[in-house]
């Protein structure tokens, strides 16, 4: 059986793997998968917009981070 894959605790959208480890990166590195938000509701939590969260998750990409793979 496949792994269940987390959702927003907001909106129930599905959370995929740079997401969560934005999550991670941006609201708290331990974050537990059942307080996991998607992008659109991280946006409006932090007030920037879904593109700008995008941007983030490429430059952490690049920059190496280890939470992203
Ligand atoms: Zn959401």
């Amino acid at each position: 059986m496949a792994k269940k894959q987390p959702k927003c605790r907001f909106c129930e959208e599905l959370i995929d793997k740079d997401t969560k480890a934005l999550n991670r990166k941006l609201i708290n590195r331990n974050q537990p998968d059942e307080a996991l938000v998607c992008l659109k509701c991280m946006a409006e939590t932090l007030d920037c917009t879904v593109e700008d969260l995008r941007d983030k998750i490429e430059e952490y990409k690049n920059g190496g981070c280890t939470l992203f793979g």
